[in-house]
């Protein structure tokens, strides 16, 4: 039993989705630079049985009707925020990386280990109200999050809530991102 426990996976939508998370995730050592531990999940995308149990999921944790308009987070975001749209009915809007939106976007900047990032969202991408879902595929330092939330806000979204597929634990950006709750498939 202590070794089940020790062994046992978690997430906030319960150990069998997290352990379908985990089984599809790859750890690739120092990348893209040395020292980092980059979680791939392209395994999860590239499975389409266990791709939409993984969307079916987020979906049935917001419940259908809770959001209006998904955001994904460029890139990997993209894929997430792509197929919850289709399975629910509602639109996307990107988060892109700077320079990237061909009209009048609302920027936000935030530290990474080394130097700086900037994301930005097209200043029309919500009506005024419009509640929002926000995803990703891993939350680390959560400072690409809270920049993102924080685009939702000044563009006249509501966020109403915030799904990754894999959340680093020992990082801690879900304390960051307090009192905003974060939906984690799989916590390591
Ligand atoms: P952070 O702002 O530190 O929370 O970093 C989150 C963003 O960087 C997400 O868009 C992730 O796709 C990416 N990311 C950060 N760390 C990792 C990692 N160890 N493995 C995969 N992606 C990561």
């Amino acid at each position: 039993m202590t070794e089940t426990h020790s062994t046992a996976v978690r997430g906030d939508s319960g150990p069998e989705v997290a352990q379908l998370v985990a089984s599809r995730v790859l750890d690739v050592p120092d990348f893209p630079k040395p020292g980092v531990m980059f979680k791939d999940l392209m395994p999860l995308f590239a499975d389409g049985d266990v791709f939409r149990e993984v969307i079916d999921g987020i979906v049935a944790h917001h419940g259908r009707d809770a959001f209006d308009i998904v955001v994904g987070i460029e890139a990997r975001g993209f894929v997430i925020a792509a197929a919850i749209a289709y399975a629910t009915g509602v639109g996307v809007v990107p988060v892109r990386k700077a320079g990237k939106l061909p009209r009048p976007a609302y920027s936000a900047s935030y530290e990474l280990e080394y130097g700086e990032a900037t994301l930005e969202v097209h200043q029309d991408a919500f009506t005024a109200g419009h509640r929002v879902l926000v995803v990703d595929d891993v939350l680390a330092t959560g400072g690409t999050a809270e920049a993102t939330l924080d685009l939702v806000e000044r563009a006249g979204g509501t966020v109403a809530g915030f799904t990754v597929l894999l959340e680093l634990g020992f990082l801690e950006g879900r304390k960051r991102l307090a009192p905003r709750p974060v939906h984690a498939l799989l916590t390591v």
